[in-house]
């Protein structure tokens, strides 16, 4: 038995996108660079891919830049863009709960001369639009907040934020990885000016992605080399992996709303019996604001690495915060945002659901995961020690 339910940390490639993968990598070699047919040929699914991409963020399509995947694109961003407004401003406003992509290249920009303001976020992972106004300064070149958190799957308010900077005529990047494709987005209406996408986590294959750059938006290259993606992102395409992202980009676009039904269906299921039938259990994050497949629970009392491992002998795949954090022991940082005690941020830990998935596999999963927590609280002197306090009441 395998039921997947880590599609946050990345999802199987889907059919259509395999075999448009497989026939580009097996006859279609040119390089688009190459104003020869089979060149003109590998250059025609770059156009298609790009015409998907504008399509699903309501942008031109050559205003899509294609990249290696979300990490570069946040750092292309993020760096891009400080690099060039650096003579109008050393000043980037970012959120505690960003991805390590964003925090770690605001750590390094920090080291070199730049200051960073990071945001709070309340109980629910929300950033306060007032508190963002009020870390405004004139020397402020860069807002950069993500869609959805990749952990708990809080939404921020996207549109208000943008409201806010282009009234202070600040640029606006949001990292979107973990909502193209699960959440409408437009960004000519929610006033985006850069945002960074990534095709693993949405079918397509890893190791590609896309940054969008509103025209008018200058950014240093991160990349140098030829003279490919409008000069601004040197070296070769990878076409194969290109056309994949393009597919699957069709794909969620066209049945965003179908299949969010019914991930949220899913969900919706998973996390109710959960807090059901299963006591000393809390859902993190929104309850309204949130991914439709996303559940982050708090199982007090045992650490979420030991539900992981007994849920994995059982053939079942979740996450404890984000894989990244995940091969440290250190608490996650977004819910220690969010006002988690240190215990509590070890007990959680997060279920991605998708389209893949079965209400079966659910149930499954809610069956096998009642003896676990049973076990696990059995052996915990933390849970022991509350029986002890409540007995002696
Ligand atoms: C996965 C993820 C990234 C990194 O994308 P890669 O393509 O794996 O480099 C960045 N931001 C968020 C929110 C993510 O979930």
């Amino acid at each position: 038995m395998k039921i997947y339910l880590d599609n946050a940390a990345t999802t199987k490639v889907r059919e259509e996108v395999l075999e448009k993968m497989i026939h580009v990598l097996k006859d279609e070699y040119g390089n688009p660079s190459s104003l020869y047919n089979i060149g003109r040929k590998a250059k025609s699914y770059l156009d298609e891919a790009r015409d998907e991409a504008s399509k699903i963020l309501n942008c031109e399509s050559k205003e899509i830049y294609f990249t290696s995947g979300g990490t570069e694109s946040d750092n292309w961003a993020i760096k891009g863009i400080a690099q060039k407004y650096k003579d109008k401003g050393n000043h980037i406003i970012t959120s505690k709960i960003e991805h390590h992509a964003i925090l770690h290249t605001c750590q390094y920009l920090e080291k070199n001369g730049f200051e960073v303001t990071y945001l709070d976020v309340d109980k629910e992972g929300k950033i306060s639009l007032e508190q963002l106004e009020k870390a405004i300064k004139p020397s402020t070149i860069l807002v950069s907040i993500m869609f959805a958190n990749n952990e708990v799957g809080t939404i921020q308010p996207i549109k208000e934020i943008g409201e806010i900077t282009k009234k202070n005529n600040i640029i606006f990047h949001t990292d979107a990885v973990q909502a193209v494709g699960h959440v409408p987005i437009d960004v000519k209406e929610m006033n985006i000016d850069l945002l960074s996408l990534s095709g693993h986590k949405i079918k397509a294959s890893k190791g590609v992605g896309a940054l969008y750059v509103r025209t008018g938006i200058k950014i240093e290259p991160l990349i140098h080399g030829g003279a490919q993606e409008r000069k601004r992102r040197g070296g070769t395409e990878n076409v194969p992996n290109i056309a994949g992202l393009g597919v699957a980009l069709k794909l969620a676009r066209e049945n965003m709303e179908e299949d969010m039904a019914y991930v949220k269906k899913l969900k919706d299921f998973l996390v109710n019996s959960i807090l059901e039938e299963i006591p000393h259990t809390t859902l993190n994050g929104s309850k309204e604001n949130r991914l439709s497949g996303n559940a982050n629970i708090t199982f007090d009392f045992i650490e979420g690495e030991s539900i992981l491992l007994l849920l994995d002998m059982k053939g079942i795949y979740i996450s404890t915060g984000s894989a990244c954090a995940s091969g440290s022991l250190d608490p996650s940082h977004v819910l220690l945002s969010m006002g988690k005690l240190h215990e509590e941020a070890h007990g959680s830990i997060r279920f991605s659901v998708d389209k893949e998935n079965t209400m079966e596999e659910i149930k499954i999963v809610i069956e096998q995961l009642k003896p676990i927590i049973s076990r696990l609280r059995e052996m915990s002197p933390l849970f022991e020690d509350y029986m002890k306090n409540k007995k002696g009441e």
